[in-house]
């Protein structure tokens, strides 16, 4: 049976001796997060998805949602959850204080995340938009939208969605259609309809607060005539109580691949009321407050899913007996040894581990930045981080997702015909991590977003480069660690050729930044990667023959030795440059 136990060891070692949380408890607002209180609140959170959330997960996946009339129900089981979940305080974690938040770092709520959406991703999907609408709103709101929704966002009471979507216009939002008509009262009517639009219309709460990109009537063609507006479900009282239905209603749930227990909605806005948030025609740089705090987020769920598929993988290979292991019996009792001892079941779990833990831990060091570049009362350093988290944010959101793909395929592959087959769980990872590769820009946008923007428009390569330059520096006289320092070492020179000769190119040949993007993305996380295992291997190798280090220390080994070395192949492919992509006339395909 599939079964789902938060990494909770894992998550201490990131914390307290990977990334120096102690330390970080001395930003402003943190004070007072002892340890104790840390591992509390994860281990209180680790409860709560496991007995409450997890056992959600295969039925609402078998049940979906209903759709009825404009009416959208969820599976059974998903109101009482979320009631708890709004009980308990969890989507707070990270609001501020004067919003009834708890002010908690981004560290500790990824780790929430991971875990809410390991146990059920389409349930953890609720409460991720509500916290990117707080942010927005948090961010782009006037003081009078703060003051009546900041609260009920910042709780759950109310959920949260983003109307971007049209038929017609999806990556390309400069095309967007949807008008908003200026009212007397300083109000605007908004016409049209969003499509694919998540949590668009539930029974979880009794209001739900969109953020809807239109266009004003003055407004200029393309991405530089949008605006944003906030549209209530429910319109809101000045006093906060609800009056009248907005003019805003479900048209239609999408049937689709995963995530069945999240509708994915056709919204009408039929001359629905809004209020406009921050400037005219600046909404589509404010709708990037929840854009990017929703591409980490997502990212996050890639990572959640891997490590749900490989926890259930390992259980089933360690039951599971086929064959021998080829050095001789394990069981000479028994009739064939568990499937955990042949060499490329080994092969494929290391994969699982090696990347679920690597990305764990890029998730981490970007939340930590995160944290800095909100709190650091110096406002160079806050500068500092904010360049790491933009750099890392796209990284974040495609290359956590691939792993996620990537990790919960051979999740199924490991359990082989058993995992092709519903009963086992694994299958529904792999749907239900698929469209995280695809929304909230897809990886092939977030790799041009990456190398396009960040590296040759923004120059944000150094934010990385420096820090694991020092590193290496640091560290390469100490034979102890050369197994892990020569790697990454070498992966780093590779990335920075990669970097120097599309910089050279991509001016006179504007086709090579995008024809190389995607391998660019995977070369630069796959050393980041590197970093990070061997900074973790660093910490591990003094600790001796305690299990958890000395599984720590192998599974760097495997990465340096049996993931890394894809580097060599992706730069060999980005340098032989975007002729061969080119080649064909559009009429040859
Ligand atoms: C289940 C689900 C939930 C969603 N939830 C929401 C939501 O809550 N709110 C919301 O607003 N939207 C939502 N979306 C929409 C989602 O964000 C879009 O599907 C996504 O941004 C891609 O747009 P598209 O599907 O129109 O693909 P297209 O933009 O048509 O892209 C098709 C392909 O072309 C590529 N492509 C497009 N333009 C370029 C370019 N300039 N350069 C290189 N390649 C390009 C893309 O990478 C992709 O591979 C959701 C979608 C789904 C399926």
């Amino acid at each position: 049976m599939p079964q789902f136990q938060a990494p909770l060891r894992d998550h201490l070692f990131c914390l307290f001796e990977l990334l120096d949380f102690e330390g970080h408890t001395k930003l402003p607002g943190f004070e007072g997060l002892s340890r104790d209180v840390v591992e509390a609140v994860l281990g209180q959170s680790a409860r709560f998805c496991a007995d409450v959330v997890y056992p959600l997960n295969r039925s609402a996946d078998e049940e979906g949602v209903h759709f009825d009339r404009g009416r959208v129900t969820t599976p059974q089981g998903f109101r009482q959850a979320y009631a708890r979940l709004v009980e308990g305080g969890w989507p707070a974690l990270t609001a501020a204080p004067e919003h009834g938040g708890q002010g908690m770092p981004h560290m500790v709520n990824f780790l929430f995340e991971e875990m809410l959406n390991s146990a059920c991703l389409s349930f953890g999907l609720f409460p991720g938009l509500t916290r990117g609408a707080y942010v927005l709103l948090n961010d782009h709101g006037n003081a009078e939208q703060k003051a009546l929704h900041g609260p009920k966002l910042a709780s759950g009471e109310w959920s949260g969605s983003m109307c971007l979507t049209e038929a017609h216009c999806g990556t390309d939002l400069g095309l967007l259609k949807t008008q908003a008509v200026p009212q007397p009262d300083g109000s605007f009517a908004l016409t049209g309809t969003k499509i694919f639009i998540s949590a668009g219309e539930h029974d979880l709460t009794p209001n739900i607060i969109y953020f809807v990109l239109a266009r004003l009537p003055d407004a200029p063609k393309g991405s530089k005539g949008i605006s944003l507006f906030l549209v209530p479900k429910v319109l809101v009282n000045q006093d906060g109580s609800l009056g009248a239905r907005n003019a805003i209603s479900c048209g239609a749930v999408e049937q689709k691949m995963g995530i069945h227990g999240c509708p994915t909605c056709v919204m009408n806005l039929d001359g629905a009321l809004g209020w406009l948030v921050g400037e005219a025609h600046q909404g589509l740089k404010a709708m990037f407050s929840m854009m990017n705090t929703e591409r980490i987020a997502v990212g996050i769920h890639g990572l959640a899913i891997a490590g749900a598929s490989y926890q259930n993988a390992v259980a089933y290979a360690r039951e599971r007996a086929q064959g021998r292991a080829p050095s001789g019996p394990r069981d000479a009792g028994k009739p064939a040894d568990p499937i955990i001892v042949h060499p490329d079941v080994r092969r494929m779990l290391l994969t699982q581990r090696a990347l679920t833990e690597g990305c764990r831990m890029l998730a981490l060091w970007t939340a930590q930045a995160l944290d800095v570049s909100e709190r650091h009362p110096d406002a160079a350093v806050r500068k500092r981080a904010d360049d790491v988290v933009a750099l890392m944010t796209p990284v974040v959101k495609a290359f956590l997702t691939d792993c996620g793909s990537e990790v919960a395929n051979l999740g199924v592959q490991v359990l082989g015909g058993h995992g092709f087959i519903r009963a086992n769980g694994q299958e529904q990872h792999v749907r239900d991590v698929r469209i995280t590769q695809i929304y909230e820009g897809t990886n092939g946008i977030q790799s041009m977003d990456l190398l396009g923007r960040k590296i040759l428009h923004l120059n944000l390569f150094g934010s990385f480069s420096g820090p694991v330059t020092a590193y290496v520096e640091s560290r390469e006289a100490d034979d102890r660690l050369a197994e892990f320092i020569a790697p990454l070492a070498a992966a780093h020179d590779l990335l920075e050729d990669a970097t120097h000769v599309i910089r050279e190119r991509a001016a006179a040949h504007p086709e090579e930044t995008g024809a190389a993007a995607v391998d660019y993305m995977r070369l630069f996380a796959l050393t980041s990667l590197a970093y990070l295992w061997a900074r973790a291997a660093e910490v591990a190798a003094p600790k001796g023959n305690d299990d958890f280090y000395r599984a720590k220390l192998a599974t760097a080994r495997f990465f340096m030795q049996r993931i890394l070395p894809d580097t060599a192949a992706l730069h060999a492919k980005i340098v032989a440059g975007a002729s061969s992509v080119m080649e064909l006339d559009e009429a040859m395909f």
